[in-house]
Order: C-alpha cells, then sequence, then structure tokens
C-alpha cells in the first residue's frame, strides 16, 4: 500500500509491504521508489515514525538508486537493434510488440516480445524476466551435470536478482544463482555452479575447498577472474 510522510517538510512517498518477518528493511529502487518490508503486526503509525527518522537516508538511498539506473541506461541502451550478451556471445535484441512476455534467442538476435516495447523500463523488466527463466533452465541443466561428479544435491535453488554476488550456499544445503550469469560464458556459470556444489562439503574458502574446486573445474581461476572482471558488463 502506498503511503505518505511528511519529514522536514518534505512528502515522503513510500509502498508499504506487510510480510510475516520480524525486522523492517528499506530498499530504494530505481522508478518503484521506496519499499518498506514491515511485520504485520507493526502498526501504521509505527512505520511512518521509521520512514520519517529516515527521510535523509531514504531519498538518498532513491536518489543513488537512480543514478545507477541512469548509468546502466547509457552504458547499455536496450533499444531495438542494441547488442546484449547471452551465454558469453554478443547478441542484437530486437522488441516485437505483443501480449505475452517471451524472450528467446535466434540467429544472433534476442527476440523479446512484450506488451509495450516502447517504455525502457518495461523493457528491462522484461529482458530481466526472461533471462532469468534462461538462467534457471541453464543452471538447472549444470546442477544435473555437476552433482552426480560432485556426489551431493543441493535443497532448494533459486534464482535472484543481486548486485556484486554471483552465488551463494546456506548452511542448509540451499543454493540461490544470480540470474546474470546466463550473460556470461557457459564456462563462468559453470565455475559458479561449481563452487556453490562444493560448499556443500567444504562451507568455507579453505584451501581443501579451493581443490575440490579444482578437481572439478582446472582452470576455475580463469572464470573466477573473468566474472570480477567483467561485473559491470552483465548488467543493463
Ligand atoms: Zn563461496
Amino acid at each position: 500500500m502506498k503511503r505518505v510522510v511528511i519529514a522536514d517538510g518534505l512528502r515522503l512517498e513510500y509502498t508499504l509491504i506487510q510480510a510475516q518477518r520480524r525486522d523492517v528493511l528499506f530498499q530504494a529502487l530505481p522508478e518503484a521508489g521506496i519499499r518498506v518490508y514491515a511485520p504485520k503486526y507493526l502498526p501504521l503509525r509505527e512505520v511512518d515514525a521509521l520512514v520519517r527518522e529516515r527521510a535523509a537516508e531514504l531519498t538518498r538511498m532513491r536518489r543513488e538508486a537512480e543514478a545507477g539506473l541512469e548509468k546502466r541506461r547509457q552504458a547499455h541502451p536496450v533499444t531495438d537493434g542494441s547488442p546484449i550478451l547471452i551465454e558469453g556471445r554478443r547478441h542484437a535484441l530486437r522488441l516485437v510488440r505483443g501480449q505475452r512476455r517471451t524472450g528467446r534467442v535466434s540467429d544472433g538476435t534476442y527476440i523479446l516480445t512484450l506488451p509495450d516495447p516502447d517504455s525502457d523500463a518495461a523493457v528491462r523488466a522484461a529482458l530481466r524476466s526472461t533471462l532469468s527463466a534462461m538462467a534457471l533452465q541453464r543452471i538447472r541443466q549444470r546442477l544435473e551435470h555437476y552433482i552426480p561428479r560432485i556426489g551431493r544435491a543441493p535443497g532448494r535453488i533459486a534464482i535472484r536478482d543481486q548486485k556484486s554476488r554471483w552465488g551463494s550456499c546456506s548452511q542448509k544445503g540451499n543454493v540461490n544463482f544470480n540470474w546474470k550469469l546466463i550473460m556470461a560464458p557457459p564456462e563462468a556459470l559453470d565455475y559458479v555452479v561449481v563452487h556453490e556444489l562444493c560448499h556443500l562439503y567444504e562451507f568455507n574458502h579453505s584451501p581443501r575447498f579451493w581443490a575440490l574446486v579444482s578437481e572439478q573445474m582446472p582452470d576455475y581461476a580463469v572464470w573466477k577472474k573473468w566474472l570480477k572482471q567483467h561485473a559491470e558488463d552483465l548488467n543493463f
């Protein structure tokens, strides 16, 4: 629900998402604005008070999120014909108007169908969702390939939108992968899959852990470095 507070004479609008949680999370998204996730039992005036206390910080977070989007817009335009990396290769983006959001690779192009191809935000959202689906499919295949070799299987598999992490593994053995990996070369994606599977044995980054990774992928260091150097390219 939309809420408005006045802080230091300024009007601050935010979207409140009441959820089953114990803490309050503040988020600033370009275009979507400020989002606050709060426990259901927390009275609205208390949420408002928390937002008011953080008004300056939230305004700064929002400005930074918008500046970040503006930077990506310049570095990675998503108009018809723009280059887009898929599995490490440059494809030309083709925008097609259509009712259902779909994306498919065809002959060096990525054909993205969506209802509103004229909206930059809608194109970015459609790219994100179609490429996330592709990432999940691809990551499942690679997990199936490596699980018998490594000898352990993860619990839940999830695709995340993360700024600076390619993957993670929880103590319970659930694994998360960044959807942007679908833009990286297949070997780089494989490295992250192997990395997270090896955490099912070694929940650390000890020499023993890296020895396991290296057993599966002797040249893993090349791809580890590649991801570090190209993080900015795998975005839009
Ligand atoms: Zn790790």
